[in-house]
């Protein structure tokens, strides 16, 4: 007999695809369970019946929730965070089309960045507000360290924002705008914490956040703990949150100083 026998058909196959989705994303047995309407014991027999590896809790909140994040000082288990213990495993990474990577790590550069054009590193005071919400059309359960990946991809939208037009003339007085200067494309530039994912709603997380329904559904993914990289590392980028292999991790987290929590 299949397990949890009082699902057949389409319903069964929906579940099983949804439980699919779920472990994928990082969900653990019980948590699928509550949202579906089974035990975590019916949950693990469907998942092992169909060959679906377990969920790992790489999360903390709930889909929906609100702008409300994880303290920047805990880790997913409730620990005083370190980047310099935090399993490479934990890690994960998102790619991001430039300019749209600079107004989250640009800010937060510091007196030891090797990589950029301008003389001094810029003066926090005078800064914009830096990018801490990522707008996506899918949503995650992933929370932890996020690699900051600068991709080769660029989007045109991106470099007539207002406010990233902004933060450049900020970050970089005296320098010309353009693409050419995206000499970190392809690289890892920094890190971030991933403490939050909602749907977005009007108005919030501003100035960054954009909203959309329908088919142009946004979600928000909240970093905080940004830091930026004396050097960037290469690496290929990828769709969606991507998880970086452990050599990857260990070049970035051999630069991070220890400890972890609150902004630089
Ligand atoms: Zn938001």
């Amino acid at each position: 007999m299949p397990a949890v026998a009082r699902l057949t058909g389409p319903s069964r196959d929906n579940v099983i695809a949804l439980i699919g989705q779920l472990a994928h994303a990082g969900t653990n047995d019980p948590d699928t369970g509550a949202r579906l309407g089974l035990t975590a014991a019916e949950v693990a027999a469907l998942r092992e019946e169909n060959g679906i590896e377990a969920g790992e809790q790489r999360w903390r909140g709930r889909e929906g929730g609100t702008c409300a994040q994880v303290p920047a000082d805990l880790d997913l288990f409730g620990r005083t965070f370190d980047w310099a213990t935090v399993p490479a495993h934990l890690w994960s990474a998102i790619t991001l089309k430039g300019p749209w990577d600079f107004p989250i790590v640009a800010p937060h550069v510091g007196d030891d960045a090797e990589w950029w054009t301008y003389p001094a590193p810029p003066d926090p005071g005078r800064l914009p507000p830096a990018k801490t919400c990522e707008n996506r059309t899918w949503n995650t359960y992933v929370r932890g360290p996020l690699l900051i990946h600068a991709g080769k991809g660029w989007d045109r939208a991106g470099e007539r924002d207002p406010r990233v037009i902004r933060m450049w003339n900020a970050v970089t007085p005296g320098l010309v705008f353009r693409r050419e200067a995206w000499t970190w494309a392809g690289h890892v530039t920094g890190v971030a914490r991933l403490v939050d994912c909602h749907l977005s709603t009007p108005g919030c997380c501003p100035p960054w956040g954009a909203y959309g329904v329908g088919s142009d559904v946004v979600h928000h993914l909240i970093l905080d703990d940004v830091r930026a990289l004396p050097t960037p590392v290469p690496a290929t980028g990828r769709q969606q949150l991507w998880r970086p292999d452990a050599e990857l991790v260990e070049t970035v987290r051999a630069m991070l100083p220890p400890g972890g929590g609150g902004p630089r």
